[in-house]
């Protein structure tokens, strides 16, 4: 153990060390200072104790070695430093309290002027030495302690989060200056100061010469400020014996420090003052010069001299003290009488708190006393917001009181102006961290400046910021959002410029120096309106939540069925029908309007557009208003913003309603599932941020997409930046241990050329699972399907080299294509297999597009042949008819070119001799036709209705049995009724299995939809209609228009369907969707009531199922109605089938009796009648069956017999007997007269609405008739 002696001697060198390191005297010599500082320590820290573990530190080395919050006490015992931290966790209890170090700092006081000639002298304090130099923050100052040698018994060193740059000294004890303090000479002034007031009331022409001393106690102290890159303050003094108050304004660089030296309420001496007055305003003010001093205000030094001024009428409003318990009182006062005044005045108020959490320092928003929140943001900090940690005291003076500026913001605000003064109390003892406020780029201030934001404005702005910085910058970065560079504003400027344009249309330039310097106080934080936001742009994940809210809102199941036709369903139609509904939400079903944005991506999982955010994803369809598919590669990874979008919530049900009559019994539900997505057209799409790395051509081709362009003139320019930078397109979540390197470039795998190849596709399959393998993928999956898709194309020209992907050209190889047919390599079929991460491609690829393969890092031409597989012989590779299948490469970069339909003539007709092309599309009239040939069939179509049904019996669903992510059971299927045109009475119907819905987005009524490669068939019944199957593929032409009430019923109210003839039907028999006609009803043919089962639909008595082997539970029962009656109208016959409710309208019956009669029938199952039997020779019914007697005698009535306007559609299941080619002779009465006419068959028509027809209505749809019969005879 060494001798104490030897100890101190280390400790001793060590510290002669740091003195020459760090504080060497002049020349180089034995630092002086040494023994002045022990002397100043031993006085300072109590002697030698503890002198062991103390050590100095350098400035550079607390910079660069402590990268914690701590303190250092020297003085201190263990027991007072213990009750200081304790006091100091007053407000924030949960917090640690500073660590205490053993570290002696020794430095000089600097304002910096020597050290950095660039920067402006800007009123901060350092502390330095020669390793370096920190800021500091001190609660008191004096001025003579500049460039003097100090020791620092007392302080907090603030390092700052980012290590980049430095933190900062809290000073919590005055400095003990090493030597005594420098003799300073103040030559203390003889003259008296002037009475100051008049001087600046009376115009006086001031001598420049005469320099003036004014002295008087400091009301007032503005805030630095820094404009035009000259940094200034202003100070009040009032004169003595008088309460008026002179403005100084100090702005010579050496003076700012003064800004740290006053102290409300003391009186200072000023001297070298001259006059000036403010050139806009003409307010006159005191100036200092360079030779001004600021003294202390000796009473025995200076005469005064009263002021004769009579001018009292102060103006600085009285403000008093608030306690935060004061506060809180009146700020619950104020709340109860908050609501119904426009326009709210702020109360002026200074308080006292601690700052409890830093809400947002960029935009200069603290929480004081977790309850009040201060802004600071109307008055600049100059000192990056240096001390203003949790746990810090402040003092607020004349600062604005602002409740409830904003609905959604939770604190009233108080807001410092520039008549406020902001004083930090006393620093934190808290290990909270300094969070720096950037001056420079804080889009925040420079906003509320150049807007002139009023706080309800600021504070909203503050929040669509926070929560865009939050949602994007993970995928940007924060100074990519934020920066704007010159006339190119960054994502969030383009985001928020726009809103706050139309929000402060008539914008006032704030004057800083009327808000200084007015008697009467103006600033914009006077008046206030508590502002509800006019928009939101949330998280996605919060847009799904709030959707899937508002879709379940006021939702009941009954709402989905009219009850006239739920109360005749069995319980699985019933429950079925209920399964799947939809609901569609618009920006404007949101309050506030809801703006959507998201970084557009490609899931390669389920391969489909996403927009995505921090938080969640959201499936998308892009659909363009012009009708082509939309195919912009270049738009995958860019920030996309839209304000006019469907929402659409698609519901999914598990309920087991026995009957109708549960409907509103949510017991019933067992399972309620939804799930979002979001479509919009491209014209609606703004870019806020483009993507980079993007080979972005699509604009230069002739169908460029007209994205918004902007007033400020930059259009979509930016989406041409041409970096490759492919990868980073994946799928951020995209599946893992496949090969991402480069493939296929054998000869030079680091070469940056890249090879490319155009291609036209010129037929593309839906996703779906198919046994395909992976060629990389292991053992374990092998069993496994993909999920795939396929594409056929045809290869243009030859594949192309670039040295780098930006360069690549134009269309190039169809000049090629067009002339050299000879070659046959430019002309070739492949078949494209896309599969893991390729299936990103899945949703820009379409038919008649010309897209471009790129594959990067590659300069080997034969690369797309090389891959095929089977591998291609090289001497197969010119014939053209050699067929290719091409598995494509994860690494491949796909690039929409054009639309074959948008090229010029001379390349479309080459094209088109090449591939054959005729017409492909086929109208639905022409698939309808009994002529029409082919078995796979491509049309459009808008979609009428969309309904639930159970898929056949015999079509066993394909797909994975664990399929993921599909909400349908597997058993439905979905009928689609596609018309060829709006108001079109002949509609297709495709069936869909619920597999394939998984990939199906956008299927909702009003859509126009392209389907292709549908399986054409034709039932039982002769009727024709399409499947979906594994060739097929649907891509959305347009969205529902979005006027439309997008309601959960399938079908909207639309207009009464036309009016026909019965003649007339005949051409047109296949797939009316709804026809009219005025007939006579003949007679009744047949009439069926019964109570059926809602289970097992046998017949249902006295409330059991008559079914008994095996018996049946079921308790509910459920009618049903049936009736054949005959119609005619003079043209010709039909027998019309009704149902249920018609079965009542055809009968005349009303509600009431209709009830009634069905409700006889209970008791005996079912009642059926026929035309022409007799009495009583009813196989069932008995002979005194009242029910019975009644309907049949209700059937005989003529009263029956009248004239009726029926709705109807053809039956799709008549007998197809064909009628023999002669057509019959019948008779017909009208009333004594006789016709004979020749008939052609009867029509069955199918019942969808009765209306009785009045005398009058009569006579003129009958004049109608006439007159249209004879224009078409
Ligand atoms: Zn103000
Ligand atoms: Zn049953």
């Amino acid at each position: 153990m060494a001798a104490p002696g030897a100890a101190e001697q280390r400790w001793l060198q060590a510290a002669r060390d740091f003195f020459h390191r760090a504080l060497p005297g002049p020349d180089g010599q034995e630092p002086a200072a040494l023994e002045a500082v022990l002397r100043c320590l031993r006085s300072a820290g109590g002697g030698t104790v503890g002198r062991g573990n103390r050590a100095f530190i350098s400035i550079s080395d607390l910079q660069h070695q402590q990268h914690i919050p701590c303190c250092s006490h020297l003085s201190w015992s263990t027991k007072e430093f213990k009750e200081w931290s304790h006091q100091g966790q007053g407000a924030l209890p949960m917090q640690r309290t500073l660590p205490r170090t053993y570290l002696i700092l020794v430095g000089y006081l600097a304002d910096g002027r020597q050290e950095n000639k660039e920067k402006l002298v800007d009123g901060c304090l350092y502390v330095k030495d020669n390793t370096g130099i920190i800021p500091c923050e001190l609660l008191h100052f004096e001025l003579d302690w500049l460039e003097s040698l100090f020791v620092f018994p007392s302080w907090s060193y603030i390092p700052q989060r980012d290590r980049s740059s430095a933190g900062y000294l809290e000073i919590l004890v005055d400095p003990v200056p090493v030597n005594a303090p420098k003799e300073v000479l103040h030559s203390i002034p003889v003259t008296s100061p002037v009475s100051a007031e008049p001087l600046l009331t009376s115009r006086i022409p001031c001598k420049k010469r005469s320099k003036l001393t004014v002295a008087g106690e400091l009301t007032r102290l503005g805030p630095l400020l820094c404009v035009h890159r000259k940094t200034f303050f202003f100070l009040f003094l009032k004169c003595f014996a008088s309460a008026v108050c002179v403005p100084v304004l100090v702005q010579k660089p050496s003076q700012l420090l003064w800004h740290r030296v006053f102290q409300l309420g003391h009186s200072y001496t000023i001297t070298g003052l001259s006059m000036s007055s403010l050139k806009k305003s003409g307010q006159t003010m005191f100036v200092t010069s360079v030779s001004s001093c600021l003294l202390p205000y000796c009473a025995e030094q200076v005469r005064e001299q009263p002021l004769n001024s009579a001018s009292q009428g102060e103006s600085t409003q009285s403000s008093s003290l608030e306690t935060p318990e004061q506060l809180s009182c009146s700020l619950q006062l104020g709340a109860e009488e908050e609501r119904p005044r426009p326009t709210k005045e702020s109360k002026i108020i200074s308080y006292v708190g601690f700052v409890t959490k830093v809400l947002n320092v960029q935009a200069g928003l603290f929480l004081l006393d977790n309850q009040v929140c201060l802004c600071l943001a109307y008055q600049p900090l100059l000192n990056s917001a240096r001390g203003l940690r949790p746990g810090a005291c402040v003092e607020l003076i004349d600062v604005h009181l602002l409740q409830k500026p904003l609905v959604s913001f939770p604190f009233t605000v108080l807001g410092a102006c520039l008549n406020s003064m902001v004083v930090l109390k006393s620093f934190s003892r808290l290990s909270t961290p300094y969070q720096p406020l950037a001056s420079s780029g804080n889009l925040c201030l420079q906003l509320l400046f150049r807007f002139n934001l009023g706080m309800p404005l600021y504070l909203w702005l503050v929040s669509l910021l926070e929560t865009f910085e939050e949602r994007f910058s993970c995928f940007f970065g924060r100074r990519q959002l934020l920066s704007s560079v010159h006339q190119n504003p960054g994502a969030a400027e383009k985001f928020l410029v726009p809103l706050l344009q139309a929000m402060v249309p008539d914008r006032e330039a704030r004057d800083i120096y009327n808000e200084i310097l007015s008697e009467i106080h103006q600033c914009p934080l006077q008046k206030y309106l508590t502002l509800s936001p006019p928009c939101q742009a949330p998280s996605l994940s919060a847009v799904c939540r709030v959707a899937e809210q508002k879709s379940w809102e006021g939702f009941s199941p009954s709402q989905l069925l009219s009850p006239l036709e739920a109360q005749h369903m069995g319980t699985q139609e019933l429950n079925r029908r209920l399964a799947w509904s939809y609901c569609t939400l618009s920006a404007e079903s949101f309050q506030p309007q809801l703006i959507l944005q998201g970084v557009l991506r490609v899931s390669s999982r389920s391969s489909s557009l996403q927009l995505q955010d921090k938080s969640s994803a959201l499936r998308c369809v892009i659909s363009r208003k012009d009708g082509s598919p939309f195919a912009q590669t270049a738009l995958i990874g860019s920030l996309l913003q839209v304000e006019n979008y469907q929402l659409v919530v698609e519901r999914f049900l598990k309920t087991d309603f026995p009957s109708w009559e549960h409907l509103e019994n949510p017991e019933h539900v067992r399972e309620k599932k939804t799930s979002v997505y979001v479509q919009f057209y491209l014209e609606d799409v703004q870019v806020l941020h483009a993507a980079e790395g993007q080979i972005q051509k699509g604009l230069r081709s002739g169908n460029s997409s007209s994205l918004r362009n902007k007033k400020d003139g930059s259009t979509t320019s930016e989406l041409e930046t041409p970096e490759a930078k492919m990868l980073k397109l994946e799928d951020s979540k995209a599946d893992t241990g496949r090969d991402e390197n480069c493939q296929g470039g054998q000869s030079s795998p680091r070469t940056t050329g890249c090879v490319s190849h155009l291609f036209l596709v010129t037929q593309k399959e839906g996703l779906m699972s198919r046994n395909y393998q992976l060629p990389a993928e292991g053992d374990k999956e092998k069993n496994e399907l993909q999920c795939s898709f396929q594409a056929t194309v045809l290869w243009l020209g030859r594949s192309q080299l670039w040295s780098h992907p930006r360069e690549i050209g134009n269309l190039s190889e169809l000049e090629e294509t067009g002339c050299d047919e000879k070659e046959g390599v430019t002309q070739q079929e492949a078949l494209l297999l896309f599969m893991g991460k390729s299936l990103r491609w899945f949703p820009f690829l379409h038919v008649d597009g010309l897209y471009r393969f790129t594959v990067p890092c590659c300069s080997d031409l034969q690369v797309f042949y090389k891959l095929c597989s089977p591998p291609v012989p090289a001497a197969f590779l010119s014939r053209p008819s050699c067929p290719l299948c091409l598995l494509v490469q994860d690494s491949w970069h796909l690039q929409h070119e054009t639309w074959i339909s948008c090229l010029p003539e001379h390349q479309l007709t080459a094209l088109s001799v090449l591939t054959g092309m005729d017409q492909r599309t086929a109208s639905i009239p022409e698939v309808l036709s009994s002529s029409f040939t082919g078995s796979l069939v491509s049309f459009c179509g808008e979609i009428v209705e969309r309904t639930l049904c159970a898929s056949p019996r015999n079509e066993k669903p394909p797909g994975h049995p664990k399929q993921r992510g599909t909400l349908l059971s597997r058993d439905h299927s979905v009928k689609l009724s596609v018309s060829a045109a709006p108001g079109s009475p002949v509609v297709m119907d495709i069936y869909i299995t619920a597999t394939y819905l998984h990939y199906l987005w956008g299927l909702l009524p009003g859509a126009k939809i392209l389907f292709q490669n549908l399986e054409r068939k034709i039932s039982r019944f002769h009727n024709v209609y399409c499947t979906y199957n594994a060739s097929s593929c649907v891509s959305i032409l347009s969205l529902p228009a979005s006027h439309l009430p997008f309601s959960s019923s399938p079908a909207g109210e639309a207009s009464p369907p036309s009016l026909v003839l019965l003649s007339s039907l005949r051409p047109q028999l296949q797939n009316l969707a709804q026809a009219r006609i005025l007939c006579h009803l003949s007679c009744v043919l047949t009439v069926c009531l019964q109570w059926i089962c809602s289970i097992c639909s046998c017949i249902f008595k006295e409330g059991r199922c008559t079914r008994h082997n095996p018996p049946c539970p079921s308790q509910t029962g459920v009618r049903q109605a049936s009736a054949r009656v005959l119609v005619e109208d003079g043209t010709g016959e039909a027998v019309v089938l009704c149902r249920n409710e018609h079965v009542a309208a055809v009968l005349g019956l009303s509600l009431l009796e209709w009830e009634a009669v069905q409700n006889c029938v209970q008791s005996r199952g079912s009642v059926c009648i026929q035309h022409g039997e007799a009495p009583g020779t009813g196989c069932l019914e008995k002979p005194e069956d009242l029910v019975t007697c009644y309907l049949r005698s209700l059937c005989r009535s003529p009263l029956i017999c009248r004239p009726i306007l029926l709705d109807f559609s053809l039956d799709r299941k008549p007998s197809k007997i064909q009628q023999p080619a002669p057509l019959p002779l019948r008779n017909f009465h009208c009333g004594e007269v006789e016709f004979v006419s020749r008939v052609g068959p009867r029509p069955t028509l199918l019942c969808l609405k009765v209306e009785e027809v009045g005398q009058d209505a009569l006579r003129y749809l009958n004049s109608q008739r006439m007159s249209r019969t004879s224009s078409s005879c």
